[in-house]
């Protein structure tokens, strides 16, 4: 298993190398890249949620809970009274830094459900679907989101894998085969559960087609249809 500061550089450049590929698709403007980096970064560090209460745990958590209480205190400015906001925004923040962090705690095992693609799917739609529907960003900006935290997380996923082969002797560690997987094979109940939460986030998740616009595959089709842009 990599180490902390490995999974963080990793995925600092993997999404930095993503980001600048968006970037000369003109898919995002420089100001964005920074910010998708640090979603990817996020990702990287997401699939060891459920590992025991580390410092690097706890960081995550601190990192989670500020992004939801400006997310909360995003949803509510404008609408009500500031010190209400606030409140808000304090509440969001306690309910993921204590409340959320002490469940996975204790109903997450390491290496688990978490620690997988499907959990990568999850993660990717769920940002998706907090960038749409509550930051209302564009779609295009949401699905950049979700990628972003996907691909973070799948990059980790494949490091845990290498790392469990010992170059040096050429063989295999006891841990090959735990980081990489489709779901947690040995628990049907959390598989199923988060597979069930997977497809009801893909069917909330915002159409695809205008990022596929975007990127300009489906153009034929726009103009076959006369549909324009949206
Ligand atoms: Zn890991």
């Amino acid at each position: 298993m990599a180490n902390f500061k490995t999974h963080v550089a990793v995925a600092v450049a993997a999404s930095t190398a993503a980001a600048g590929f968006a970037a000369d698709l003109k898919l995002i403007t420089a100001d964005q890249t920074v910010w998708l980096v640090l979603l990817g970064t996020i990702g990287g560090m997401l699939p060891d949620i459920d590992a025991d209460n580390s410092k690097p745990i706890r960081l995550l958590f601190n990192v989670l809970a500020i992004i939801c209480a400006i997310t909360a205190a995003k949803a509510f400015y404008g609408r009500h009274e500031s010190y209400w906001v606030l409140g808000v925004a304090a509440v969001a923040y306690l309910m993921v830094r204590y409340g959320v962090f002490g469940l996975f705690n204790r109903f997450t095992e390491h290496r688990g459900v978490f620690h997988s693609l499907l959990a990568a799917v999850f993660f990717g739609l769920l940002a998706t679907c907090v960038s749409f529907y509550i930051l209302h960003w564009t779609t295009v900006q949401a699905w950049l989101d979700g990628f972003f935290i996907s691909l973070g997380f799948v990059v980790h996923l494949l490091l845990d894998e290498l790392f469990s082969v010992d170059l040096s002797n050429k063989r295999m560690k006891k841990s090959f085969g735990t980081a990489l997987k489709l779901c947690h094979y040995q628990n049907f109940t959390a598989s199923a559960l988060l597979l069930t939460a997977t497809l009801a986030l893909a069917m909330l998740a915002p159409s695809t087609v205008p990022v596929r616009q975007a990127m300009g595959f489906i153009h034929w089709t726009v103009v076959k249809s006369g549909q324009g842009w949206p």
